[in-house]
């Protein structure tokens, strides 16, 4: 059965179950399911058909859900986008993606009266109203615009309707996903219906998220990590969503104490501030249940700080886009292993391989590969990329992993982040992991720069707690620690490490900031 689908059943066996709760206000599956399926009769009025492109500029709102799932009873395909991205890069996203219609926070219609004639597949734009003034706004557009443009409102306003039934396969593409990518432009990871109906459904049933689960939504929603671990999986087991629209710890701590949260997923970034939050929120964690961290890695001493903190057992997960997304995680029930990213997930296959794609032995690194229901069907309208990423059924991650004999799986790094001293590799991880032990960090990143001597060297970006400390005791420190060609030649302090909007931290850009 589809995802769409289950909202459906769910609102027919327990309709008065919550589905979200959103700024004070809960909706049930029977209200949600309503909703779905008068948005989606409005967009099939709009002309939204089963394989049509939906372009999505939405943030943690009930609008996000609802679109999701109408345009996935539709058999159409939705493509998240960040709303926060640079009008270029929507722009590329809008284009390349072929979205039929765009629906968007009004928050972007500077944007969308700006970009509107080039963007010249879409047809109709749907504007979520969240601010005081929006009908004021859209009735200044021009009247091009203006028979384009459809209040989010509006569509949800003819109650009653049932949608034309379509026939979804369970090979169509429920979602495009573009992602980052190391060069270029991002790259649309086409995810079928199947690809992340299983992945919710396996990670639902890897961490036992149940009916009785409250979710604490506060990763992007748009990000893959969310779309699976904090809507898909949820809402496929009929447990409740708690929406969160921006992090902040403050926000977090108070959903988790009024809202009874049992489930709290984030990247090690929102770990971090929870974690270094002055105030004592210890308790407000009490009903919590499982701590998810994925995105990147988790520093161990991080995991353990929280842990001691706050009772809570965090069990680190590892995924990506083309994965939808997730393929390992640490077993809630037996131990899980500090500084791993677990074990294969139901149904999942992971392999560490070396430069011919042969397997490598138990203790040694290489690349990570992924086998399974939840990979990609390609990279939209890039052929070569996909057959690069995909070989022999067995998706390429870019990340340098190694096994241990009881089937757990350690992130070294990604590939393209590997630096090398002299002929010896350094990961930047290992490196990050003992400065993030210093009781004066904050958070740390360590990069490679060119070197004339040694090819490249060590330069790591600080962020203090205590300011009297200085590169010549972090060095001493590090030197105790680590081999010499580990240790870092420079350290630059900052005031905070740029991340994108899901907590990753930009090391091309921290790369960009040295003066070399
Ligand atoms: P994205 O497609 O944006 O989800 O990014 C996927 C990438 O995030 C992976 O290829 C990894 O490099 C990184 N990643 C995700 N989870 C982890 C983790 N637990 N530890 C280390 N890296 C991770």
């Amino acid at each position: 059965m589809g995802l769409a689908l289950q909202v459906q059943q769910i609102a027919s066996v327990h309709p008065e179950k919550i589905a979200y709760h959103f700024m004070g206000k809960d909706t049930t599956y029977a209200q949600f399911d309503e909703s779905v399926e008068q948005f989606a009769h409005g967009l099939q009025g709009l002309g939204i058909q089963k394989g049509d492109h939906v372009g999505f500029l939405l943030g943690n709102t009930p609008h996000f859900l609802i679109s999701l799932y109408a345009t996935m009873r539709l058999g159409a395909t939705a493509v998240p986008i960040n709303p926060i991205y640079t009008p270029d890069e929507i722009s590329y996203i809008v284009k390349n993606s072929d979205a039929k219609a765009i629906i968007a926070l009004d928050a972007l219609l500077p944007l969308v009266e700006k970009a509107a004639n080039v963007f010249t597949t879409v047809e109709n734009y749907i504007i979520c109203e969240t601010q005081a003034d929006t009908t004021e706004k859209l009735a200044g557009l021009s009247h091009d615009l203006k028979v384009k443009v459809k209040t989010f409102s509006s569509l949800l306003a003819i109650s009653g309707e049932q949608v034309q039934p379509v026939e979804v396969s369970d090979e169509d593409t429920a979602v495009i996903l573009y992602t980052s990518g190391t060069t270029g432009h991002p790259k649309g990871a086409m995810l079928t219906y199947n690809n992340i109906f299983s992945n919710a459904r396996d990670v639902a049933e890897y961490l036992s998220i149940n009916t009785d689960d409250r979710v604490i939504a506060t990763l992007p929603v748009f990000h893959v990590f969310a779309l699976t671990v904090v809507v898909n999986a949820p809402l496929l087991m009929g447990a409740t969503i708690l929406l969160v629209p921006r992090f902040s710890p403050q926000e977090v701590f108070a959903i988790a104490r009024e809202q009874k949260a049992t489930v709290f997923a984030g990247v090690p970034t929102m770990y971090n501030f929870l974690y270094q939050f002055p105030e004592e929120n210890v308790e407000d964690f009490s009903t919590i249940r499982l701590a998810i961290s994925g995105g990147s890695s988790l520093p161990v001493a991080l995991l353990h700080n929280f842990e001691d903190k706050f009772g809570v057992r965090i069990s680190e997960g590892y995924g990506l886009s083309e994965a939808s997304p997730v393929t390992c995680f640490n077993p809630i029930d037996r131990d899980r292993k500090p500084g791993s990213i677990g074990t294969n997930i139901v149904n999942v296959e992971n392999k560490v391989v070396n430069e011919l794609g042969e397997e490598v032995p138990i203790g040694e690194v290489g690349e990570l590969i992924v086998r399974g229901p939840n990979v990609m069907k390609g990279y939209y309208k890039m052929p070569e990329e996909t057959e690069n990423a995909i070989r022999d059924g067995w998706l390429y991650t870019g990340d340098l992993a190694r096994q241990d004999e009881e089937g757990y799986f350690y992130i070294v790094d990604r590939k393209k982040d590997l630096i090398i001293v002299g002929g010896y590799n350094v990961y930047p991880r290992e490196v990050e992991e003992v400065l993030f032990e210093h009781p004066s960090i904050i958070e740390a990143a360590v990069v490679g720069v060119p070197d004339p001597t040694f090819g490249e060297e060590v330069l790591a970006f600080v962020v203090k707690k205590d300011t009297s400390l200085t590169e010549e005791q972090l060095q001493e420190y590090c030197a105790e620690k680590l081999a010499k060609y580990k240790v870092p030649k420079r350290f630059e302090f900052l005031k905070e490490l740029p991340k994108n909007t899901t907590g990753k931290i930009l090391r091309r850009s921290l790369k960009g900031q040295t003066v070399q």
